[in-house]
């Protein structure tokens, strides 16, 4: 496992985290291009690269594990017949079942079914937690909320992969419905 820094504006520091993330959670990637982005928290460019914004730093270190990782399974979306035969003989092969599908939702939910450390609310699924009162539906308390139920959701994104597998179609939208409950 291997990252080459592209960009003199990443920090030392955000370049240990994104080896953190993809030592403890991504064995079958062996080397990624790291590159600076401003305008988001984070990019996909193409090929082996991404691109994490140093601002991450700042926030909960589950918002950073979540976006690197949000970044690696594009990544892994677009490179995923190269690597396919390396993740198959890791503890991480269920994600690898079946094709991988391209887009933003499925993205979060192969993210989040790799483990709950990587669980964090996304901007892609469009939730509305109910259950958060309005003047405390800042980020932060929003956060606690998908720590606190980052098991639970990790198992619903699990359980959707399988059920795609077994010829679902509507795995997503059963996933959101089910994510949505957990917030009413
Ligand atoms: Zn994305």
């Amino acid at each position: 496992m291997r990252i080459v820094v592209k960009s003199k504006r990443i920090p030392k520091r955000l370049e240990e985290e994104v080896r953190k993330v993809l030592k403890h959670y991504f064995p079958e990637i062996d080397c990624v291009s790291l590159y600076y982005t401003g305008s988001a928290y984070g990019k996909y460019l193409r090929d082996w690269k991404i691109a994490i914004n140093p601002v991450l730093l700042k926030k909960p270190k589950r918002v950073l594990y979540h976006t690197v990782a949000h970044e690696l399974t594009h990544l892994i979306q677009w490179q995923q017949e190269k690597i396919r035969p390396k993740a198959l003989k890791t503890e991480y092969s269920f994600l690898y079942a079946q094709r991988i599908p391209k887009g933003e939702k499925a993205c979060e939910i192969w993210t989040y079914a790799r483990h709950p450390d990587l669980v964090a609310p996304s901007y892609y699924l469009g939730l509305k937690p109910k259950k958060l009162p309005n003047s405390i539906k800042s980020w932060c308390t929003a956060m606690e909320f998908y720590e606190e139920h980052s098991f639970e959701i990790h198992n619903l994104a699990k359980k959707a992969i399988e059920m795609r597998r077994q010829g679902f179609r509507s795995y997503i939208k059963w996933f959101l419905n089910k994510l949505n409950s957990i917030f009413e």
